[in-house]
């Protein structure tokens, strides 16, 4: 038998959680392999996990091929620019966004020889044995990894509706409805979250009528209830037909159409048409085929690898981060877990504040928030005061002509201590950085509001905002 490859760390998964833990090990000068096993369409390595192949970048890509066209539909000619034919080509689109995908697989295996990670290509597994929670073998090869550290970072799949299967032709995961190949006329959504919205928003701007069916009552309840709210009438004014509090019945999948039964949020019984189906009812940790559970790991009731607030698995040197693991499902909380644990097994101190990750939304308008929302600081009693500030009384949002939404600052109402800030409007998902970068300094609203912000920007708002917790707004 071939002997192992001795590494000092293996990491399980190159999503954004995995390859950013081997690219900050590897810095810091430890020997790393890293094992991923997604497969491009010819067969080959892709590494970037759900981000990148399926998720955060072609989301975005199609996100934004969308919006062009939408802008070019309805808004230019606000602007004077008159288009006389217009038409979207799916099939290009399509391909740019494959293009883009393909462009970060590649960036990722450069960095990984530029930081000179080993890449294997196969599905990683421990072996079996409890005393070999060290030893990663490499399905479908003879090779066989070990070190001292072991970062376990293999993601999330999508959820499945019990009983109806995902064929990704006509009822789709994310994966399936990032690559429709023509516009559906009627799209059923099942599920008004994060994917729901933005899949949803895509599909709408070119062309299909979007019908989004959501158990909960409340719409996005993560959200601070005066956003959601903003971004709810937004978004429905924009054709996106959202119905809250239903329950599915039953799915069938007819000749001509899809027929989802529900019942509404009045117990009625009512039945949405379709072509085509998204299921996007969120996402469950991925420890399949890993040996997790035969090697010590301990998986909660709902499947997360647990882990301490350092990302330490109850395996001595087995460390478990980002999606399959407590915590926001975020490609950027993943990537803070990364470097934290790498730096941590590197002797540092590595830190992740959960309290600081952004959430983002990129629908139009998009919706970005961090902290605590009003609702949260009320059911507390913790004393707060806010300030809020509308994009209409904004010069850049005006010349923009993208004047929907608002920026909310909430602050301790004892010591003025930034809490939360929340945005709808037009690049929250850019304004929002201000805020994380005022929490972590744990700055006050006042701070915000005496720094100078640059005129004309959307970014005034936020100092608005700040300035509005003091009552003293100066531009409404
Ligand atoms: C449609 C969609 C849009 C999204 N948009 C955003 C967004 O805009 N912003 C954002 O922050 N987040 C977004 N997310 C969430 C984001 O994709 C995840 O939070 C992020 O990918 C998690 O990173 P990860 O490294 O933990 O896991 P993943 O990205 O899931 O990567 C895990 C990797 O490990 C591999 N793997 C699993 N098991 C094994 C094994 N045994 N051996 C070898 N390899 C294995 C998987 O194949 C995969 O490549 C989106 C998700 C979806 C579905």
């Amino acid at each position: 038998m071939a002997a192992d490859n001795q590494f000092d760390v293996v990491v399980i998964g190159a999503g954004p959680g995995g390859y950013t833990a081997a690219i900050r090990a590897a810095q810091l000068g430890l020997r790393v392999a890293c094992v991923d096993d997604w497969r491009n369409d010819k067969g080959g390595p892709a590494p970037g996990g759900t981000c990148t192949n399926i998720g955060c970048i072609p989301s975005k890509a199609l996100l934004h091929s969308s919006e062009n066209f939408e802008n070019a539909k309805r808004h230019f000619s606000d602007h004077g620019i008159r288009i006389e034919s217009l038409a979207i080509d799916v099939e290009k689109m399509l391909a740019r966004k494959a293009t883009v995908v393909r462009q970060n697989n590649e960036g990722i295996l450069y960095l990984f020889k530029k930081n000179k990670v080993t890449f294997f290509h196969g599905q990683g597994r421990f072996e079996a044995r409890a005393a070999e929670a060290h030893r990663i073998g490499v399905m479908g090869s003879e090779t066989m990894l070990s070190a001292p550290q072991v970062i376990v970072a293999t993601g999330s799949i999508a959820r499945p509706l019990p009983g109806l299967a995902l064929d990704e032709k006509r009822v789709l995961s994310n994966d399936g409805a990032l690559a429709i190949p023509q516009v559906p006329r009627r799209l059923g959504v099942i599920g008004a979250g994060v994917v729901g919205l933005e899949l949803g928003s895509v599909w709408r701007r070119l062309g299909s009528e979007v019908t989004l069916l959501e158990m909960l009552p409340a719409f996005l309840p993560a959200a601070d209830e005066q956003i959601a709210r903003e971004a709810f009438k937004q978004l429905t004014r924009q054709g996106l037909k959202i119905q809250l509090g239903i329950n599915i019945e039953a799915v069938d999948l007819g000749k001509d159409a899809i027929k989802v039964s529900y019942l509404d949020s009045n117990k009625s019984a009512q039945t949405l048409e379709c072509d085509k189906l998204i299921v996007s009812i969120g996402r469950l940790p991925n420890t399949e085929g890993l040996n997790a559970q035969a090697v010590g790991l301990k998986l909660d009731e709902r499947g997360f690898i647990e882990v301490d607030a350092q990302c330490r698995t109850a395996v001595p040197g087995v460390w478990a981060i980002g999606d399959v693991v407590r915590g926001p499902m975020l490609a950027h909380k993943a990537e803070e877990e990364a470097v934290a644990v790498a730096e941590t097994i590197a002797g540092q101190h590595g830190h992740v504040d959960l309290e600081t990750v952004p959430w983002v939304i990129y629908t139009a308008p998009e919706i970005a928030w961090v902290g605590r929302t009003e609702q949260q600081l009320k059911a507390s009693g913790h004393p707060y005061r806010a300030g809020t500030f509308p994009f209409a009384a904004n010069g850049r949002a005006r010349a923009m002509g993208d004047t929907a939404g608002l920026v909310k600052c909430v602050a301790d109402a004892r010591n003025d201590r930034v809490l939360g800030v929340h945005v709808v409007g037009p690049m929250a998902s850019e304004l929002i950085a201000e805020a994380v970068m005022a929490m972590a300094f744990q700055a006050s609203s006042e701070d915000i509001a005496r720094i100078c912000h640059a005129h004309p920007t959307l970014s005034e708002a936020t100092r608005e905002a700040a300035l509005g917790v003091e009552g003293r707004a100066l531009n409404i």
